[in-house]
C-alpha cells in the first residue's frame, strides 16, 4: 500500500506565507498517485498519520483504499475548508485554488460551512482542538453506527488533524506572527517515522491532547530560542521529536477505532446496483452551497491560472444546465468524492446527457480508479459533432483494477461555449 502512493519526499513545504501557490507545490513534488489526493493542509500532517498506518499493518489492510485517502486527504481537512477554494482567493497568488472543499465535501465532514456561516469554526491550537478532536471522533463512530463506513474514515481524518495539531509546536506554544511558519514547516520529513512502536487504544482524548501540547510548548521554547538567534537550520529535531509523539498518539487513537469498529465495518470492492440511476443531481437541478456548481458536483480547471475561462450551473427557462466559455485548456464537473459510484471490473455502463458544442471538443468522459482513487486506465471520452442540442452516449466496461467510477462533463478548446444537461449513468 505504502510502496505506491508517492514517489518521492518532498524536500520543502513553504518558505513564506504569502507566496504563490504554495500549497501545491510540495504534494507535485512528491509524485501523488491518487487522483483524489489533495494533501494542502500543512504538510506534516500527511506524514504524521502515515507514520501512524505504518506500524499499524492490520488497520491499514482493513482499510483499504481509504488508508492512503485518510493519510493524503482526509487529515489534512480542518485546513481545507475555506470558502476561497475554487476561486483565485484572497492571498497575492495568481492562480485558482483547485476546489478541495466541494471535491470532498469537507465542510460537511468539519461541520462547519464558512460560506453559509453554517455551524462553527474550531480553532487548531490545543484549547480548541479537543473540542474538534472529540466532536468529530463522536461523529466518525456514529457514521459507523448507521453503516456509513467512509463518512466514518472521514470524520476521523478530520479528528486526526486536530490530535496532530495539539502537539504542534507553535500551537502548542500558540506562537502567532512571523515565527509560526518556521517553527512549524519541517524542511525535511524523512526523520518522521515510529518503527517499533506498539500502539495501544488511547484513552482519555483530554489527557492525551495535554500531553502532547506540554511537549509541545516545551520543544517550542527550544525552536523559538534557535529561531531568535537565526539559527533555523537547527530546529528540525525538534520538530521531528513533536511529530513523533503525534504519530504515537494517532496510532494508538486508530488502534481504538479499529477494535471498536473492524468487525461491523468492511471496506471492500462493491457491484454498482442496475436498474437504477446512479448519479446523485445528475440533473443539476439542485445548486450547491453556491448557485455556480450544482449540489454534489464539482469544477475542474486544468489551468488555475486562465482568467478568462467559466465554468459554471445555469438555470435556463427553467433547466438547469452546465455551460463552459472561452475554454482553452481542459475544464470538467464531475461528482465530489463522496458521491462517484462504487462498482467492480467487467460491469457494463452506460452515460447519457445532451450537449451543445460551439467549436473546439466538447463531451461525456468516465473515469475508473481503484479504491483509493489512482486511476486504472485513461479516461474514456465521447464528444459531441453537428449543430445544437446532440444527445451523447458513453458505453464504457469498467476495467481489471476498477473500484470507483467518476462520470463528468468536460471541454477542451472551445472558444464560445459548451453546454451540458440532463446526464444519466447506468449499468447496460
Ligand atoms: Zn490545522
Amino acid at each position: 500500500m505504502f510502496s505506491d502512493d508517492i514517489e518521492r519526499f518532498p524536500t520543502r513545504f513553504r518558505e513564506s506565507a504569502s507566496r504563490g501557490p504554495y500549497l501545491w507545490d510540495w504534494g507535485n513534488e512528491c509524485g501523488l498517485k491518487g487522483a483524489g489526493f489533495a494533501p494542502t493542509s500543512m504538510g506534516g500532517h500527511h506524514f504524521i498519520t502515515r507514520a501512524a498506518l505504518q506500524v499499524l499493518p492490520e488497520v491499514t489492510e482493513w482499510l483499504h483504499g481509504e488508508a492512503l485517502l485518510l493519510t493524503w486527504c482526509y487529515c489534512g481537512f480542518p485546513d481545507m475548508n475555506w470558502a476561497q477554494y475554487g476561486t483565485f482567493g484572497t492571498e497575492a497568488i495568481s492562480a485558482r485554488m483547485p476546489d478541495t472543499r466541494r471535491e470532498w465535501e469537507i465542510s460537511r465532514y468539519c461541520q462547519y460551512n464558512q460560506l453559509l456561516d453554517q455551524g462553527h469554526f474550531i480553532g487548531h491550537h490545543p484549547d480548541q482542538a479537543i473540542e474538534g478532536l472529540v466532536g468529530r471522533y463522536e461523529d466518525a463512530c456514529r457514521a459507523v453506527e448507521e453503516g456509513r463506513g467512509r463518512d466514518a474514515i472521514r470524520f476521523l481524518g478530520a479528528a486526526i488533524h486536530y490530535l496532530e495539531d495539539s502537539g504542534s509546536p507553535p500551537h502548542a506554544g500558540s506562537v502567532s506572527g512571523p515565527y509560526h511558519m518556521p517553527a512549524e514547516s519541517l524542511r525535511d520529513v524523512s526523520g518522521i517515522g515510529i518503527d517499533g512502536y506498539v500502539p495501544t487504544p488511547s484513552g482519555d482524548f483530554q489527557e492525551t491532547v495535554d500531553e502532547l501540547a506540554q511537549f509541545g510548548r516545551e520543544q517550542c521554547g527550544d525552536i523559538l530560542a534557535l529561531l531568535e538567534a537565526g539559527r533555523a537550520d537547527d530546529v528540525l529535531p525538534f520538530q521531528v521529536a513533536c511529530a513523533n509523539r503525534c504519530a504515537r498518539a494517532v496510532a494508538d487513537l486508530l488502534i481504538r477505532f479499529y477494535r471498536d469498529f473492524a468487525s461491523s465495518l468492511t471496506f471492500g470492492p462493491a457491484l454498482a446496483p442496475t436498474g437504477v440511476e446512479l448519479l446523485d443531481n445528475g440533473d443539476f437541478s439542485r445548486p450547491g452551497d453556491a448557485p455556480f456548481c450544482p449540489d454534489g458536483w464539482v469544477m475542474y480547471w486544468e489551468n488555475r491560472a486562465d482568467p478568462d475561462v467559466s465554468i459554471e450551473r445555469r438555470d435556463v427557462s427553467g433547466v438547469a444546465e452546465v455551460v463552459a466559455e472561452r475554454v482553452s485548456e481542459r475544464v470538467a464537473c464531475v461528482p465530489t468524492w463522496p458521491r462517484v459510484v462504487r462498482c467492480a471490473p467487467g460491469q457494463p455502463f452506460r452515460l447519457v446527457g445532451e450537449v451543445v458544442c460551439d467549436g473546439g471538443e466538447a463531451g461525456l468522459e468516465i473515469l475508473f480508479t481503484d479504491d483509493a482513487t489512482r486511476p486504472v486506465s485513461p479516461a474514456a471520452e465521447e464528444t459531441v459533432q453537428g449543430e445544437g442540442w446532440q444527445t451523447v452516449v458513453l458505453d464504457v466496461v469498467a476495467p481489471k483494477g476498477t473500484e470507483i467510477l467518476r462520470p463528468g462533463v468536460f471541454a477542451r478548446g472551445v472558444p464560445g461555449a459548451a453546454r451540458f444537461r440532463r446526464l444519466s449513468l447506468t449499468v447496460r
